[in-house]
């Protein structure tokens, strides 16, 4: 628990959100200003910022409540595409502090962009490829 972080608040019910599943780890919400209709975030209630943090326990299971998540939400929203994205640090885009997961609706008009492609450099891909490998 974290007393500055609004999603730890939101853990402790001490401010309201559109919950949507609970468990003993987990929580998932409706994100307050959705990129696309149905947008949830899922909100382990250990509090860790970034991906790294996360235990190996709890990050193990997210994909997996992900998958059920989406699940349900495709026969209410009927949507069959989406993204599941993840944001870790400023840079990245993440806006609060505690890890979460984003699980967001994909329809045919709904003008989300998430990047832009930009064209290859085979000299540093190979050269940083070889130096993660070396690290694993
Ligand atoms: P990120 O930019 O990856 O850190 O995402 C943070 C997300 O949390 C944004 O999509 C916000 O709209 C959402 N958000 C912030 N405050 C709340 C809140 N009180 N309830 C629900 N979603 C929130
Ligand atoms: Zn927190």
């Amino acid at each position: 628990m974290d007393n500055n972080c609004i999603f730890c608040k939101i853990i402790n019910n001490e401010i309201p959100s559109k919950k949507i599943y609970e468990d003993d780890d987990f929580l998932a919400m409706l994100d307050i200003a959705p990129a696309t209709k149905g947008h949830v975030l899922i909100v382990p209630k250990e509090h860790a910022e970034t991906m790294i943090e996360l235990s190996d326990e709890k990050l193990s299971k997210v994909l997996v409540l992900a998958k059920k998540i989406i699940a349900a939400m495709k026969k209410v929203h009927s949507f069959s595409n989406y993204n599941i994205i993840q944001n870790n640090g400023r840079l990245a885009g993440q806006t609060v502090n505690h890890y979460h997961m984003h699980l967001i609706p994909r329809y045919s008009i709904d003008e989300v962009s998430l990047w832009s492609p930009h064209e290859n450099d085979p000299s540093v891909t190979e050269d940083m490829a070889e130096q993660v490998r070396k690290l694993l």
